[in-house]
């Protein structure tokens, strides 16, 4: 079936969303892409996971005024030879998509219901992009600070129509023998925690993977012979508390060290490659309202864009796209008196609110939470203020997706917004359409406004795998 038939009579049409009917005709002809077919030979698709564009602009403005330096992202978008587009990111069930969604929209090229990896609103399979590249004998990998198999480097590599099945997700890499897979999330490898008790990390080795548990395991890896590289039981440090943890600092590695190992690998293949990276602890601290953590995991995402535009540049055979997969928590900097002295307090910031709500427990007095913020953050809690973050931990009313410990994150977020004149939208995801970047070798063209299933035909056109 033609691609396009599938989606004027599928996916879309069965959600409801026809106003997106335009795009089949508009975009998916392929038409004009068609002279462009064969123009990459390598492709490396960068997502800061959740990054609102308030997040993108912060960031910005962060990195600029406290290192003297601009953001990557933004010197990029500057260049004359790239290009932008506005992204629609919404899913087959939801004009607000998440991330499993998302990633399969680019992975799968076909919009599937929040929840579901690559498999459709019937059930259908859509082969994952980097199992099509590795049949065709490229080089695959995803790099990400979140668990390898969470959702948006799992979009890129399997069908699973349930993406909390992270078990299940981590035993599909064992038989996709994908090149070079990074990121955290040992508990669903580890014969400890996993429900099937299976020691998942002995059954990789022995299928002849190199497994890789700290920095130093990392950089003895080597290209031929797959590599899994997971550091962490979960998501990896926030960067912030990261750079300021000796220990962590010397076992974990950085987004843009795991991005300059992978890039060196994958490189070493002959028939180009496709790497996807993450920055996928944007999202988890937009969705605590978590203002240091998010601007500095966006910082860590630029220094890793650096990192693949400088390959990028010098390769010259390469496409890069930067971009995210959803807005999450809208935060942005806004007026006031102080806004520019406020804004300076996240300079000086050592700890994410994470790591110092988690120093605390509800027997504890309110002075040492003030104390804790007033060392880490140079943000003054009132007397008042510290009593009612400290009341959140015996009521512990406050959920949150990934808010384990039902740690007061939004009451902080209030309290803390006072004093940096940043402010929230939400919690969760929005429905924005988002920021685009792509910068590659040629004369082609690309729309200023493009739906997410897009990207999917347009790298494999592009890397010459599919000839429309
Ligand atoms: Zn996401």
């Amino acid at each position: 079936m033609k691609r396009r038939d599938f989606l004027s009579k599928g996916t879309l049409g069965a959600v409801g969303l026809t106003w997106l009917g335009q795009f089949t005709d508009a975009f998916h002809t392929t038409q004009h892409l068609k002279k462009h077919a064969g123009k990459f030979k390598n492709v490396i698709f960068m997502v800061s996971d959740g990054m609102s564009i308030g997040t993108l602009t912060m960031a910005h403005l962060l990195k600029s005024r406290k290192y003297g330096k601009p953001s990557n992202w933004i010197s990029i978008i500057e260049g004359l030879q790239t290009r932008r587009s506005l992204m629609d990111t919404s899913s087959a069930s939801s004009l607000v998509t998440d991330s499993a969604a998302a990633s399969s929209a680019w992975g799968g090229g076909f919009k599937v219901p929040n929840g579901s990896l690559n498999v459709g609103v019937n059930g259908e399979f859509y082969k994952p992009i980097l199992q099509k590249c590795k049949s065709k004998g490229l080089a695959v990998g995803c790099v990400t600070t979140v668990p390898i198999t969470h959702a948006t480097p799992a979009g890129f590599c399997i069908n699973q129509s349930k993406r909390g099945n992270q078990d299940d997700i981590a035993l599909q890499y064992l038989d996709l023998k994908f090149d070079v897979m990074l990121g955290g999330g040992s508990d669903f490898f580890s014969g400890l925690k996993r429900k099937d008790k299976r020691d998942l990390f002995s059954d990789f080795k022995n299928a002849g993977f190199q497994v890789a548990k700290n920095k130093g395991d990392l950089a003895s890896c080597e290209f031929g012979k797959p590599i899994l590289g997971v550091f962490d039981e979960g998501g990896l440090p926030y960067a912030l508390d990261h750079v300021n943890n000796k220990e962590q600092e010397s076992s974990v590695p950085t987004l843009a060290e795991m991005t300059t190992k992978a890039l060196d690998v994958l490189n070493k293949n002959n028939k180009g490659f496709v790497l996807q990276i993450e920055g996928g602890k944007v999202d988890w601290a937009a969705h605590a309202n978590d203002a240091p953590a998010l601007l500095y995991d966006q910082i860590a995402f630029d220094d890793a864009v650096g990192v693949a535009y400088d390959f990028a540049q010098k390769n010259g055979e390469t496409l890069l796209i930067i971009t995210t997969d959803h807005g999450n928590a809208n935060p942005g900097l806004f007026y006031g008196d102080k806004a520019n002295k406020n804004f300076e307090k996240l300079f000086l910031m050592k700890q994410t609110n994470e790591w110092i709500l988690k120093q605390v427990k509800s027997s504890d007095s309110p002075d040492k939470l003030k104390d804790l913020f007033a060392t880490y953050q140079g943000i003054e809690l009132t007397k008042e203020e510290s009593i009612t973050l400290m009341n959140q931990y015996s009521i512990q009313t406050e959920q949150g997706i990934y808010n384990n410990y039902k740690l007061p994150f939004k009451q902080l977020a209030e309290i803390q917004m006072k004093q940096t004149s940043v402010s929230w939208g939400s919690m969760d995801h929005s429905g924005d359409f988002v920021e685009l970047t792509l910068f590659g070798p040629g004369d082609w063209k690309f729309p200023g406004y493009i739906p997410n299933t897009y990207l999917h035909n347009f790298i494999l056109e592009g890397l010459g795998i599919i000839i429309s």
